[in-house]
């Protein structure tokens, strides 16, 4: 056993992670009277969220007609019919409210001549059920809108006072033996002191894991430590071999160009200058979804016709556009692109290529964020004092493909959910769960072990042979081979982690260490995303699978639950939920409108 000194805290409700999931929940709780705590390793407004361009989705019907269930439909046509039905109508539903609270909380949204809030097309989003033309549902703050969501979040949350605990890192949940979740350790970068924090709810908001792969869109601190942590206490993950490729990161440093450039009308070429998505989609040309443009490019690229000196991406071409429109609307991403690729979007197209940008798998939950272990008794068994959201949670309403500004929405409708709930489940009266020992002492342990690493692998070494790997063997096409190739590579990556050299051993600003820990959290959630695509023998949404091209729903309309265990990955199959919340009697939609069908557009 190893001897830290810790301080301990007490709270009703501890959220970790402070991005637009995390801090619309500690909003919440604060908001009822629950004493919060919201720890995070980064400063609050520094959290992936901040990057967010594009906008956020929600049936206004401010620039045409919309309606929520039309969202629904196009959420579910997204998915590929993998979402869960409850939630995703939970999602579309009380989008309208969770964006008009934004606004109350005084996020600065574009508006339009009327005052309204501005409105753009996104991929995937249609009217009709997806019979009628694109809709323009996704409300933007210019292409800043996660900025402005996440500051406006985090001053309400002042206001409420809700407590912050800023570059505090979570090592490990503490769990009690009867399976409840009871707290959460913390080690504080700046200082080095260990905090032991007591809770009747925690709540995971640590985002995605896209630093898995070698080129991503999402921050160097989207390492899945929420994954890691309920990997580690014997918890399973969901879905996690659906990874959405972005069509238009910035060839080479993989920053990310919004869809909104193309909902402004931007438009892709190939070498032959032609707007090749016409083809593929001939309705919904580039606002197709996601999986679908992204596929589309790499075909073309593969066919000869990629732009550049190696014939390897794509252009995007906004300089049709009027500059006043690129101006006002897409400011952010004309910066980015000079920046990162040296191009002025008023003159030149930007050179793209699909580059990893969301995790749509993460830890199970139910439609209010209470976190899932499936057994064969109880498909549905909740983890008392548990939560996940945002993209550390898969609740699951992306299914196997998200469509672009369905995650901001997500943030704050699963956000306020799991508020609304714990102010059901969490008794302020009741007595807040006694220090675990046995628990903070098996996550020192972990801890000192790491710190003390005398191995022969340095971190930064071990990272990148696991994120090459998972770029090449788990990438936008994928093959019983390469799958297979990979999955053994990715077994023998992760016995690494027990030959780890770290050189730093102090307790201050030891990034070595931290980043340590980061990979040892990356690596659960990278084996059971390959593990689970190896698996899935059919194509779903962002699954590609080369030797099983169709969709195949009599077998695999089914969750994957991942239980990951150092180097081992076991697989399970959870069925997915089929039913919506209402009736078509009580004003729900029609089940014969979301019954599986061909997915073109
Ligand atoms: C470049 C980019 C643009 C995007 N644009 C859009 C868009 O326009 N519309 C849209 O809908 N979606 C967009 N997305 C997706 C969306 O922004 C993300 O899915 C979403 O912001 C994730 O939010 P989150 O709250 O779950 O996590 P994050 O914002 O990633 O926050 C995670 C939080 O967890 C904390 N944390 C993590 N680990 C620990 C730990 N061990 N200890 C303590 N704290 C920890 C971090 O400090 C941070 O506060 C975009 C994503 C990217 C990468």
């Amino acid at each position: 056993m190893t001897a830290y000194e810790y301080e301990t805290h007490e709270y009703d409700v501890v959220v970790v992670g402070a991005g637009g999931a995390g801090l619309r929940a500690t909003l919440g709780m604060a908001e009822q009277g629950l004493r919060t705590a919201c720890v995070t390793k980064v400063f609050p407004t520094r959290s992936h969220t901040v990057a967010a361009q594009g906008g956020i989705a929600a049936s206004l019907s401010n620039m045409g007609p919309d309606h929520w269930q039309w969202h629904m439909y196009d959420t579910v046509k997204g998915s590929d019919w993998l979402g869960d039905t409850d939630a995703m109508e939970y999602l579309a539903r009380e989008a309208p409210k969770a964006v008009y609270e934004l606004e109350h909380y005084g996020v600065p949204f574009s508006r339009t001549e009327e005052g309204k809030i501005y409105q753009r097309p996104f991929g995937g989003h249609t009217t009709e059920f997806g019979d009628g033309p694109p809709v323009q549902r996704t409300c933007a703050a210019a292409d800043r809108t996660g900025h402005a969501i996440l500051h406006t979040l985090y001053g309400q949350s002042l206001k409420n006072n809700a407590e912050f605990y800023i570059e505090y890192f979570a090592i490990d949940l503490l769990m009690s033996d009867d399976g409840r979740c009871t707290g959460v350790v913390c080690w504080k970068l700046d200082d080095g002191t260990m905090h032991v924090f007591n809770a009747k709810m925690v709540v995971l908001a640590t985002g995605g894991y896209g630093r898995a792969y070698f080129s991503a869109t999402s921050a160097h601190t989207c390492t899945g430590d929420g994954g890691g942590m309920v990997a580690r206490a014997g918890l399973p993950l969901q879905d996690m071999e659906f990874v959405q490729f972005h069509p238009t990161g910035i060839y080479g440093s993989g920053c990310l160009i919004t869809e909104g450039a193309r909902g402004e009308g931007g438009y892709l070429t190939n070498s032959e200058g032609e707007r090749f998505m016409e083809r593929y989609a001939p309705n919904y040309k580039d606002l197709a979804p996601r999986d679908y443009v992204s596929r589309s490019m790499t075909l073309e690229i593969r066919e000869g016709r990629g732009v550049g000196a190696e014939s390897d991406h794509i252009h995007l071409n906004l300089s049709h556009l009027p500059k006043e429109a690129l101006a006002e609307r897409l400011p952010g991403i004309s910066e980015s692109a000079k920046i990162f690729a040296g191009v002025d979007v008023t003159k030149e197209p930007i050179p793209v290529l699909p580059t990893v940008h969301y995790n749509m798998g993460g830890i199970p939950t139910n439609y209010w964020g209470e976190v899932l272990n499936p057994s064969k008794d109880d498909q549905n068994a909740v983890v008392p004092g548990l939560m996940a959201v945002g993209e550390a949670g898969c609740a699951s309403v992306h299914g196997a493909n998200r469509l672009g500004s369905n995650s901001l929405i997500d943030l704050v409708v699963f956000g306020r959910a799991a508020a609304i709930r714990a102010g059901k489940v969490v008794d302020p009266e009741s007595a807040i769960p006694e220090t675990n020992t046995a628990s903070v002492d098996k996550a020192f342990d972990r801890f000192d072990s790491l710190r003390n690493a005398k191995g022969t692998v340095p971190t930064a070494e071990l990272r990148l042979e696991m994120q090459k790997t998972m770029q090449a063997d788990a990438a936008v096409f994928r093959t019983a081979k390469t799958m297979k190739d990979g999955l053994e590579k990715m077994g023998a990556i992760a016995a690494k982690l027990d030959d780890l050299h770290v050189t730093d051993r102090s307790l201050v600003w030891n990034s070595d260490l931290m980043e340590t820990l980061e990979l040892t959290n990356l690596m659960p959630n990278a084996l059971a995303t390959i593990a689970g695509a190896e698996a899935r023998k059919e194509s779903r949404g962002a699954h590609a699978h080369e030797d099983h091209g169709e969709r195949d729903d009599t077998n695999w309309r089914v969750h994957t639950i991942a239980r990951v265990d150092g180097a081992e990955t076991q697989l399970s199959y959870r069925p997915v939920l089929t039913d919506p919340l209402t009736t078509e009697k009580e004003g729900g939609i029609a089940v014969t409108k979301i019954a599986p069908k061909e997915r073109t557009f």
